[in-house]
């Protein structure tokens, strides 16, 4: 429900290779009111942001989905909890949602916000000036996310005794895209505890962590997002979670150890007590 890097990435991907050079024809924007629904613009101004423009590209950066538009703006959904789908001519849309935008051969994009979310439009060179992609500069599969950048953050986070591997992925400093889903498997594969003291990290440990943070958000990405979670076409993504509510309970694919789940953070989080330390 929660749409991280992996999801938006191949969203984003689905969306430009579907509808990069369509036009926008209607939109209907605030339809099902939503308290966590946050729009930049009042919700009935929207149609005349909108119509009339083509989508020229899209394309993601951590869990922001940007479409780049004719006049130069930008049509942006970041940070959401919900779905993003693409309905084919002739197949009815969802009765409730926070976006709907018609394209001239008949399908409609749909954003159905559960959770919380946010819909914007935007002047490109507003992009850069975002909050969330000042403050996340650079996101974890970015050429520039080097080894060095991954110090940098670890330092910052150790400034506080007490911040844990959690705390330093998802909220302070934070890795762009990475929320409580993404950051379970991130883990797992670095062999490393939610808890773990980001102050107390060997080299090794650090480099593990930086390794795990880049090849299992690719393979997220390569598999078409994680199980839980549904692509452009509303189908399940192809990459099969190692640590979940499936897993409590059932032996660790590693070791011998069971696999447990804890309330941390706001957010449950799964690992194994034997390998991960
Ligand atoms: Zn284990």
């Amino acid at each position: 429900m929660v749409l991280e890097l992996p999801e938006m990435a191949v969203i984003a991907r689905q969306m430009k290779e579907s509808l990069a050079g369509k036009r926008i024809s209607t939109c209907i924007c605030g339809h099902t009111p939503h308290k966590f629904a946050w729009y930049n613009h009042p919700v009935e101004t929207f149609p005349d942001l909108l119509v009339g423009l083509r989508i020229q590209d899209v394309h993601s950066r951590g869990n922001y989905l940007i479409a780049s538009l004719d006049s130069d703006r930008a049509l942006v959904f970041g940070d959401v909890g919900g779905r993003i789908q693409l309905y084919p001519p002739g197949v009815e849309a969802p009765a409730k949602h926070q976006l709907l935008l018609g394209f001239g051969h008949g399908s409609l994009l749909a954003v159905v916000i559960v959770m919380w979310g946010s819909i914007q439009v935007l002047a490109q060179a507003e992009i850069m000036n975002l909050p969330y992609i000042v403050k996340r500069k650079i996101a974890p599969l970015e050429d520039e996310f080097t080894y060095e950048y991954f110090c940098r953050l670890v330092t910052e986070a150790a400034k506080g005794p007490k911040t844990s591997l959690k705390y330093m992925l998802v909220s302070e400093p934070g890795v762009a895209g990475i929320g409580n889903g993404c950051l379970q498997d991130i883990l797992f594969n670095a062999g490393l505890h939610p808890r773990h003291p980001v102050i107390s990290l060997t080299e090794d440990e650090r480099q593990a962590l930086y390794n795990s943070l880049r090849d299992t958000l690719r393979r997220m990405i390569d598999d078409g997002g994680r199980d839980n979670e549904t692509n452009l076409f509303g189908k399940l993504g192809g990459y099969k979670r190692i640590l979940g509510s499936h897993s409590v309970g059932k032996s660790c694919p590693r070791c011998d150890g069971i696999i447990e789940k804890a309330a941390y953070l706001g957010g449950t989080v799964y690992y194994c007590p034997v390998c991960q330390g």
